[in-house]
């Protein structure tokens, strides 16, 4: 902790896992002897880098970026960019931790990584994101490629974004090779792979009511966020009859007791993905509640999907949604449940699925979009969707198998933790001192 004692997110992040991997290395020694745990919290390698560029009245902007490169002892490193003012190093770092794990549960060979910038997209021009990537994929391209690095989408980074920064990278490195995840269909992407990680979260749910002989039909749902993540998880809950009370984004939530059907997701997408609105204007739309600055945990439901950002959900969040009797907490997002909600979720017995093992989905699906660049080939809609639930269903069988305790209880988080580990630990240990 003392080396890193301005990174409060990454050393969270550490000691989530440590809880779990600590009394585990105890029981299994080699893992002590060879300082895994040690090493592992420790990056590769860090790349800082600034980016200048020219906004639309002609002035210079400086934003700084950044590429935490984790680990790479299962394969290239791998995670998503993020673009959003509140980015730092410790940011990046806890997400490139919590994605070396991920990565490794969904049982295909890739690191660890994560970037991104303090650059936020919100009320930029289309012509100043675009010089913006550009400048970022300048110095970018030195360190990634398609063994190397595969970098994908995150938070402010979307289709728009992952299209400026490959022509970049083509152009500068004069080939077209599989160097990022999340592209266009007809430029190298994978179908499904803008809807794995929502349809994912809701594949993981299905599979953790299924051991209690119970399914999502029928169920009241709680989401924030209404970004990518937000926006599949809504239409996958559609599909399995769950009844969508909420979505969210940093200025509030709208509560639709109704539900939010297919016909209102159509619009929520217009709004978000096309005309890049807020999320009160569906309020005024369809003629329910908007709750300024508020968080949705106070709305009775039977689950939650934190969808939206990290520490979204604390202590008292928790609280409140075991009390109005919810009866599975799942996360879309990186890290939204604080360690004392989380604790909350465990006294109380309810279903708690962790970020890494809950939103695989997206990543897996970036696994099948570099199988697919390397054959250049790709896979139709129903192949790959079968190939996610295939996946999902093994990552939560994993988890249960590292997961369950003394009462039978399975906590999903310690499972995740141990499971995602050991791959990776053995692999570390195979490759020697590195
Ligand atoms: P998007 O940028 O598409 O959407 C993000 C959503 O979260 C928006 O509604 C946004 O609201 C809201 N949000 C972002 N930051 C904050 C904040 N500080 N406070 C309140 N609300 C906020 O991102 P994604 O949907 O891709 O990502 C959401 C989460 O899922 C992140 O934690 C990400 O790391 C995680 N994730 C994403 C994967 C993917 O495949 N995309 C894969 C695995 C995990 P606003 O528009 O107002 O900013």
């Amino acid at each position: 902790a003392s080396r890193n004692t301005h990174e409060p997110e990454f050393l969270q992040a550490v000691y989530e896992v440590a809880e779990s991997i600590i009394p585990f290395t105890e029981e299994n020694l080699k893992y002590k002897v060879n300082k895994v745990l040690e090493r592992i919290v420790e990056p590769e390698r860090v790349v800082i880098f600034r980016v200048p560029w020219l906004n639309d009245k002609g002035e210079v902007e400086v934003n700084r970026g950044f590429r935490v490169q984790m680990n790479s002892a299962i394969g290239p490193y791998k995670g998503g960019l993020r673009f959003h003012p509140s980015v730092t190093l410790s940011v990046l770092k806890f997400l490139a931790f919590e994605q070396v794990f991920k990565n490794s549960l969904t049982g295909l060979p890739m690191g660890g990584g994560k970037g991104g910038a303090d650059f936020d997209p919100k009320g930029k021009s289309d012509a100043e994101v675009m010089k913006f990537c550009q400048s970022f994929m300048t110095e970018l391209y030195r360190h990634v490629g398609a063994d190397v690095d595969v970098p994908a989408g995150d938070i402010g980074v979307g289709a728009r974004e992952i299209g400026y920064l490959f022509g970049q990278y083509k152009r500068i490195k004069g080939e077209f090779t599989g160097v990022l995840t999340g592209k266009g269909f007809e430029w190298g992407g994978s179908l499904i792979r803008q809807e794995a990680t929502g349809y994912g979260v809701v594949y993981f749910v299905e599979e953790m009511l299924n051991v209690k002989n119970d399914s999502l039909k029928g169920k009241t749902v709680v989401i924030s966020g209404s970004g990518n993540v937000a926006q599949f998880t809504v239409e996958k809950c559609i599909q399995v009859g769950a009844k969508v009370l909420t979505m969210s984004d940093s200025e509030g939530f709208v509560y639709d007791p109704a539900g939010i059907d297919a016909e209102k997701l159509k619009f929520i997408m217009e709004l978000k993905n096309v005309r890049r609105g807020r999320i009160k204007e569906y309020a005024d739309a369809f003629n329910c509640q908007f709750f300024p600055n508020e968080k949705p945990w106070g709305i009775k439901c039977d689950i939650a999907f934190p969808n939206a950002t990290q520490n979204e959900l604390d202590e008292s969040d928790a609280e409140l949604l075991v009390s109005n009797g919810c009866i599975c907490v799942a996360e879309g997002a990186n890290m939204p449940t604080t360690p004392q909600a989380i604790h909350v979720f465990e006294r109380a017995k309810i279903l708690y699925a962790p970020g890494k093992a809950a939103n695989a989905g997206g990543v897996a699906v970036s696994g099948l979009e570099m199988s697919q660049n390397s054959q250049r080939y790709s896979w139709d809609r129903e192949e790959i969707d079968g190939k996610l639930k295939v996946i999902i269903s093994q990552i939560h069988k994993t988890c249960m198998k590292y997961g369950e305790e003394a009462d039978g209880y399975i906590n999903y988080g310690k499972g995740a933790n141990i499971a995602g580990f050991v791959k990776v630990a053995d692999a570390m240990i195979a490759q020697g001192i590195v």
